[in-house]
């Protein structure tokens, strides 16, 4: 049916991302509650247009592994998503409300990710491209689902032409400048796994309770001049090098990074580098979690991608496997908190 910004009533913020934010409304006609995402772009008409062809394609996306979405259209200068609401928000939300979520469950978001991601590859041929815990949804009837894929390649590319964003899920080849396949997102659905059983990001040392940039700062060697030249290093593809005339356009939160001056900004290089130079992150300390939970997440985190398996291959993970006849019962964990 055909979604109007005046028939959506607002009822709650739901959060705020780099790109835009999330409410909670409430669909007048029908009484439908939705979560309606608004995206800022700096596009020309035309180049929205398109945006909102593309994203069309999210109307043929039946999974349960996926959100559901019920339409966009454009609020200038805005695009609006109307995607399925999920009561329970984002596990980043769930596991900073919580603490550190029992591995079983984090198995079971495993699962669910992997059966999304091969879902959106197998039948759309569609590469997520932005897998962290603030991606992955739950709601009260206990299901999991990813969102904010990459289906639309206008809209990806005017993101990636107004801001840099926080990128700290990147695969090593992905900094690199190496082009995006499912094996990247193998490798961030790693690192969301491990920042989930260990309640912290997991290239921090300490615990915070903000856990994306700003605790950074700690574990990075604080910014040295000169370390700006590592941008080239790292042989970031130049749609990722922010000139001056695009940093002006960004508007959005401070937790968006600039490559003009500021400590921050050396320590986003220095990560990206640490990512793609030092051995990566694992379940940590050794011992504390299953075995298998162990090895599932290691063969998500080698570092090159030719030995990384696909999201259809860990299917059949010891883990994975486990995790399908697991049992918890989500609803009833759902209701915990
Ligand atoms: P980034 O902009 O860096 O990708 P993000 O994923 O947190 O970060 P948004 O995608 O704008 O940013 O989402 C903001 C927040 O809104 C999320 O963290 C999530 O908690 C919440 N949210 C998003 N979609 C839904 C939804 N369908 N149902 C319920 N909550 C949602
Ligand atoms: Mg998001």
């Amino acid at each position: 049916f055909d979604l109007r910004n005046e028939d959506l009533k607002d009822l709650q913020e739901l959060g705020q991302g780099n790109g835009g934010s999330v409410k909670k409304v409430e669909h007048i006609p029908t009484g439908k509650i939705m979560a309606k995402k608004i995206v800022l772009i700096d596009a020309k008409p035309a180049v929205r247009k398109q945006i909102l062809r593309e994203l069309q394609i999210m109307h043929d996306c039946n999974s349960k592994y996926i959100i559901s979405f019920w339409g966009a259209f454009i609020a200038d200068p805005n695009i609006c998503m109307c995607i399925e609401l999920m009561d329970k928000g984002s596990l980043d939300g769930i596991y900073k409300k919580i603490g550190p979520i029992e591995i079983d469950v984090v198995g079971m978001v495993a699962l669910a990710v992997l059966e999304g991601l091969t879902y959106l590859y197998d039948v759309h041929r569609i590469i997520h491209r932005d897998i962290k815990p603030s991606n992955i949804l739950f709601n009260s009837q206990g299901e999991i689902k990813i969102c904010d894929f990459g289906v639309s390649g206008e809209l990806i590319n005017s993101i990636a032409d107004t801001f840099v964003g926080t990128s700290t899920y990147m695969s090593p080849e992905r900094i690199q400048g190496a082009q995006y396949t499912v094996k990247s997102d193998v490798w961030s659905l790693g690192v969301s796994l491990i920042e989930l059983a260990l309640g912290r990001f997991p290239f921090s040392e300490s615990v915070s309770d903000d856990s994306d940039l700003s605790d950074l700062e700690g574990t990075l060697s604080p910014a040295r001049p000169g370390s700006m030249n590592s941008l080239a290093s790292l042989g970031l593809p130049p749609s990722r090098k922010r000139t001056s005339a695009t940093a002006k356009k960004d508007k959005r939160k401070s937790k968006g990074v600039s490559l003009q001056g500021g400590g921050m900004t050396m320590s986003i290089l220095e990560l990206l580098q640490h990512i793609v130079n030092e051995p990566a992150p694992r379940l940590t300390p050794e011992g504390r979690f299953p075995k298998q939970a162990e090895n599932f997440v290691d063969s998500c985190l080698l570092k090159d991608p030719d030995q990384r398996k696909t999201p259809k291959d860990l299917l059949n993970d010891e883990w994975i496997i486990y995790a399908k006849t697991s049992p918890i019962d989500l609803e009833v964990w759902a209701s915990t908190f």
